[in-house]
């Protein structure tokens, strides 16, 4: 197998020079603004080696990414409890449906739909102000990305509060089963803006180092959460990680992963690496076009998939 750094140098030109891009997601005003034409892809190992290539040091809104570590973060607060509020199962329906909750007692299916999400967002929320609540998950994400200059991008923030309709009318209908708790503008506003959160690829693939290294993130050298919900987090990144585009994901790269319609997604090679590749253009589902074939190349040459070569 060539060295890491030749693959990943090699699919960053490769991504580059194709003229199939998808189309970037239109529905958040600031995100349409994003120039389409852009790829990166980080790995960073145990050690903290980095193979990097394309824009991987550009921040892009890391949007729906954001979940897997408020996921993270609420587990760590109030533990299992957390399933009360959320289910753990593959949804099949856009990431914005709403059809479920009636269904479901105004229970959300897994925590990576915006409706799961809103509800993670709201129990880290309670007991705290708003801006408590968000000052915790950014210091959370500057710790595992080591880097304590990442910020929240307010424009794309406003943007999305200005248009959240539809994640409003979700916030609203689970407040009216008792599943949101706070003022609703409250959850939404936290949620908002850790979606906001403006990230690298090399930045989101060193914070996201704890789920490839069983909880422990080696390079703050610091257990984040125990072995055991690391695996459990990963699991529902495969199930659930990419919207109704998981079992294609899962077939084609066979990795855990986290997509969000920044067109960034977080993937994890457990043991072997922590992954970002970031193409804004999106494919139908939702998913960052080139970043799932991007990733569908490195697994094969790389041998990760957890399925097996
Ligand atoms: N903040 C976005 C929304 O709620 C997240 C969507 C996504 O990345 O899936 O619409």
């Amino acid at each position: 197998m060539p060295d890491l750094d030749t693959i990943v140098k090699e699919i960053a030109d490769e991504m580059r020079a194709r003229p199939d891009r998808g189309a970037v997601a239109s529905y958040i005003p600031e995100l349409a603004r994003v120039d389409a034409g852009q790829f990166g892809l980080a790995v960073i190992d145990r050690e903290g080696r980095v193979a990097a290539g394309g824009e991987a040091d550009i921040s892009f809104s890391i949007q729906s990414i954001s979940k897997v570590f408020t996921l993270t973060l609420a587990l760590g607060m109030v533990g299992d409890r957390l399933w009360r509020k959320v289910g753990r199962e593959p949804s099949g329906s856009p990431f914005n449906s709403i059809v479920q909750l009636e269904r479901e007692q105004g229970i959300p299916r897994n925590p990576f739909i915006n409706a799961g999400a809103i509800a993670v967002t709201d129990v880290i929320l309670s007991g705290h102000q708003p801006r408590e609540a968000l000052g915790e998950i950014l210091r959370f994400m500057q710790f595992l990305a080591q880097d304590s200059g990442i910020a929240i991008d307010e424009t794309v923030a406003a943007s999305e509060k200005r248009t959240g309709f539809r994640n409003a009318a979700l916030a609203n209908y689970m407040r009216s089963f008792g599943v949101i708790e706070n003022p609703v503008d409250y959850t939404l506003g936290v949620y908002f803006h850790h979606c906001a959160i403006a990230m690298s690829c090399r930045q989101l693939a060193t914070a996201g180092l704890y789920l490839a290294y069983s909880g422990l993130h080696p390079l703050a050298g610091h257990t984040v959460i125990s072995a055991e919900r690391a695996r459990r987090i990963n699991a529902i990144m495969l199930t659930c990680g990419h919207y109704d585009g998981s079992g294609d994901f899962a077939y084609r790269v066979g990795l855990p992963g986290k997509s969000g319609v920044g067109g960034g997604i977080l993937a994890v090679a457990p043991g072997k690496a922590s992954i970002c590749v970031w193409s804004p253009g999106l494919d139908a589902a939702g998913n960052s076009h080139l970043g799932r074939i991007a990733l569908e190349m490195l697994v094969k040459r790389t041998g990760w998939s957890i399925f097996g070569v």
